[in-house]
């Protein structure tokens, strides 16, 4: 991976970076005034995005053009620094996929060409619909892709004219907050407001609670779990909800197999499997079966055998609550760091745990969001559509399926009802990498959004010019 500034700069860069953001350096705050978005309580941070949002609403879109442009400048100079702090605060996936992940949202979420107005002419003159921004946005974010569903989020945003608070994982606080700082920074050398993403420096459930049920705020989205999603719903603002997924995948024996084993490979590898589109859990029909282990034999996979699979869900599976779940001590980590908790040591060259199941193992139903595919069959292809389905479990999230047969394709295509549906690629295609269409890294699923853009924040509003402007 080539980078601009040496791995020890950047070390220093890091150190000095969290040593400012948790007290060690000189404080913004100190000063008593709020710079680059960076609050103490919610309060303060609340009122700094809704001075900056007034001040936004004076600018034009050729000005919040520019501001994105800035945005996606720095987001992109800063690349390597984020994901290094991701890396080391998350201790989730992997450096250079972190790298990959911003440059996405960088480079491909929409901005406010996205955002057309409409227009309606006749007898009666002219009638506009235009798009207004709600106003402050509050954001909850994730742990998995903290900097890059922070870009994502903030060029949305400011496409659409809001300010946004972001409430940031705990355990991702330090480079979510210096993501703010960065697109603070971005926007005001570009000429507009400070404070267009502001955020607290210590956040927690409760600070999350406060943010989302705040009288001054418009509007609120949640990216995250299952817990999330249920406190956004209950906050009685519009909410986006941004919820899980356990996306399946489907190969018949009519597939193209090595492509769908590199797709397979390429989409649960990616991150060690912790985006939310990722692939979990294989179905293949009997047939594609074999040459389907066979390809995937010849990547960076490790077959884990019966034994060591049942040695190895002891360790990834808890067991001691009301349900099963995964455990956060390995959830992103390397797939040797797995191998290692089963005693192979050494198999730093492995990129995914691969193995052959029961149609009712437990790894097939849980989202694990870790680099251990759990792989099924299925008598034919439509019994093996019923099973993606069931395993899908309505989350609504995403899905894949590798086949030339039509018919079983637009079969899943129905029955499936993700919001993303990937026919021959890997879940990357479903974001926009390998596959055509914008990215999000916020994909509205239990509230119906889908890949959030601008468009998904902000108001129609109508404008009606009664009998006159036609000029026919
Ligand atoms: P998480 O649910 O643990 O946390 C997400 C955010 O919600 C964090 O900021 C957390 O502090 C906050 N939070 C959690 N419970 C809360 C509660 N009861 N009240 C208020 N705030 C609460 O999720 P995570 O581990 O950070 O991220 C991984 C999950 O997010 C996976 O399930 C993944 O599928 C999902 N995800 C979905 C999308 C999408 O676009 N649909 C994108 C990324 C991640």
């Amino acid at each position: 991976m080539a980078l601009h500034i040496s791995e020890a700069e950047l070390e220093r860069i890091v150190r000095s970076v969290v040593s400012e953001l948790t007290g060690g350096g000189q404080s913004n705050i100190a000063a008593g005034r709020v710079v680059n978005g960076q609050c103490r309580t919610v309060d303060e941070a609340v009122d700094a995005a809704a001075a900056a949002f007034k001040a936004l609403s004076a600018h034009t879109l050729e000005d919040r053009k520019r501001f994105i442009e800035a945005i996606r400048a720095n987001g992109l100079r800063n690349k390597a620094l984020l994901a290094k702090m991701a890396h080391e605060e998350t201790h989730l996936g992997r450096y250079e996929h972190k790298i990959a992940k911003d440059e996405t949202a960088c480079n491909l979420t929409p901005g406010v060409e996205i955002l057309e107005p409409k227009a309606f002419t006749g007898d009666h003159g002219l009638t506009v619909h235009e798009w207004a921004p709600f106003g402050v946005v509050a954001a909850i974010t994730p742990v998995t892709n903290p900097s890059s569903v922070i870009l994502n989020n903030a060029i949305c945003m400011m496409a659409a004219g809001n300010a946004t608070v972001l409430n940031a994982h705990p355990s991702a606080k330090v480079c979510s907050m210096k993501t703010v700082e960065l697109i603070n920074q971005a926007v005001v050398a570009a000429g507009g407001p400070d404070n267009v993403m502001t955020g607290v420096l210590e956040p927690s459930i409760e600070t999350g609670t406060a943010l989302m049920t705040h009288r001054k705020v418009d509007m609120v989205v949640a990216t995250g779990g299952v817990a999330v999603v249920r406190a956004a719903l209950r906050s009685g603002k519009r909410v986006v909800a941004a919820g899980p997924g356990n996306p399946p995948v489907v190969v018949d024996e009519t597939a193209d197999i090595p492509e769908a084993a590199k797709c397979v490979f390429e989409g649960a590898s990616f991150d060690n499997n912790i985006l939310c589109v990722g692939e979990k859990a294989v179905v293949c029909t009997e047939a594609a079966m074999r040459p389907f282990m066979e390809e995937m034999r010849k990547l960076p996979t490790y077959e884990l055998s019966p034994g060591e699979l049942a040695a190895l869900m002891k360790n990834i599976v808890l067991t001691d609550g009301a349900k099963p779940r995964m455990n956060g001590q390995f959830v992103g980590r390397n797939a040797s760091v797995l191998l290692e908790s089963i005693g192979i040591r050494g198999r730093e060259d492995v990129y995914l745990l691969t193995c052959r199941v029961a149609q009712d193992h437990q790894l097939l139903y849980l989202e694990q969001m870790m680099p251990v595919l759990p792989i099924t069959t299925a008598p034919n292809v439509n019994a093996a559509i019923d099973l993606a389905v069931e395993i899908e479990q309505g989350f609504g999230h995403s899905a894949m399926m590798h086949s030339r047969d039509l018919a079983a394709l637009s079969r899943m295509a129905k029955l499936i009802k993700t919001t993303l549906f990937v026919k021959n690629g890997s879940s990357l295609a479903g974001l926009g990498v390998g596959g055509e269409g914008y990215t999000a890294f916020t994909i509205g699923t239990a509230t119906g959004e889908g890949m959030t853009t601008a468009r998904t924040f902000v108001r129609e509003r109508r404008c009606a010019l009664v009998d006159y402007f036609r000029i026919v």
